[in-house]
């Protein structure tokens, strides 16, 4: 039975918090909602008056807060109370550049710290099943595993302190692209007359339901074969049938606009007739990464 502090019993702070009871822990609580404790309380937990209180004597402390700004705020008031030997294992998703400012502030007091965001909802949660991205020193990754086998499944090790972190931001960054290009799409296809399920149907067996990581991707760029399988003046040429038949009926596509502009500048810098997947070369070099 291990000590355990819980700070932020939210939505998803609850179910978890309460798996770590399940598997035997003693788990003191902290929030700010009174609603939150006396659930923590029902599930079996131990709650406390401030997260300072929550942590002193805490052999590992989890943090499930909504933003940086909370998780900032609640380290400065209980920072002091941490002992050194405590693991801090920090779950919210938050900014990747807040999450180096709380290890480093941990750091100045020896305490150790993983940051391990959670992927999926709170259903998960609830079963222990959470998609865990999970960021640290390998000693303190091991020593972190037990609590998150209890949690999650798979628990990811994104290679390095922070890097957890880093993951969760750029896994939703994409899918929230393509949830609202997948808006757009849907909305296209119904106005222009098309049977969405049938739509749906089509679209989930080629790159654009199953994305372009594991369809095209793999035997182009990532190759670095640029030879058109699909010549990028062709899919510029797609791209424009698609939003000039939005623009005629009316449809808002500004995520189908912007790919077109994208193909714009691939073309501009010489690669129109290299395969379509040639964008992300384009963008690697921009960003100073190499040919
Ligand atoms: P939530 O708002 O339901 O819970 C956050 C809890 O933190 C609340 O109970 C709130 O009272 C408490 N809190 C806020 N400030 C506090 C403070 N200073 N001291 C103590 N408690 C404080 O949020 P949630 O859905 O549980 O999400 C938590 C984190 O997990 C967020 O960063 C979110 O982006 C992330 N996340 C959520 C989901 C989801 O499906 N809900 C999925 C993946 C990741």
């Amino acid at each position: 039975m291990t000590n355990i502090a819980f700070i932020g019993l939210g939505t998803m702070g609850i179910p978890m918090s309460h798996n770590l009871i399940k598997a035997g822990h003693q788990v003191t609580g902290f929030d700010i909602q009174q609603a939150s404790l006396d659930k923590h309380l029902e599930n079996g937990g131990k709650v406390a008056g401030s997260a300072a209180e929550a942590v002193e004597g805490a052999e590992v402390i989890f943090t499930m807060l909504p933003i940086g700004k909370h998780v900032k705020e609640v380290m400065a008031t209980c920072i002091d109370k941490i002992s050194t030997d405590s693991l801090v294992i920090e779950m919210s998703t938050i900014h990747p550049l807040e999450t180096d400012e709380v290890r480093a502030s941990l750091a100045e007091r020896d305490i150790a710290m993983v940051d391990a965001p959670v992927g999926k909802t709170s259903e998960h949660a609830y079963t222990g099943t959470l998609l865990i991205m999970a960021g640290g020193e390998k000693d303190n990754l091991d020593r972190a595993m037990p609590y998150l086998e209890v949690l999650g499944n798979p628990i990811i090790d994104c290679g390095g302190a922070g890097r957890g972190s880093r993951m969760k931001v750029i896994n939703n960054y994409l899918s929230n692209m393509i949830n609202v290009a997948t808006a757009e799409a849907l909305t296209l296809s119904e106005v222009i007359g098309l049977d969405r399920d049938l739509a749906i149907e089509v679209m989930s067996g080629t790159a654009a339901g199953k994305g372009h990581m594991t369809t095209t991707y793999p035997n182009k760029v990532l190759k670095n074969d640029l030879s058109p399988a699909f010549m990028l003046d062709f899919a510029h040429k797609d791209q424009g049938l698609a939003v000039d038949l939005a623009k005629a009926v009316g449809v808002n596509t500004p995520m189908g606009n912007l790919t077109q502009s994208v193909y714009e500048t691939a073309q501009e810098k010489g690669l129109g007739k290299k395969d379509w997947t040639s964008v992300y070369a384009m963008l690697r070099e921009e960003a100073g990464l190499g040919a």
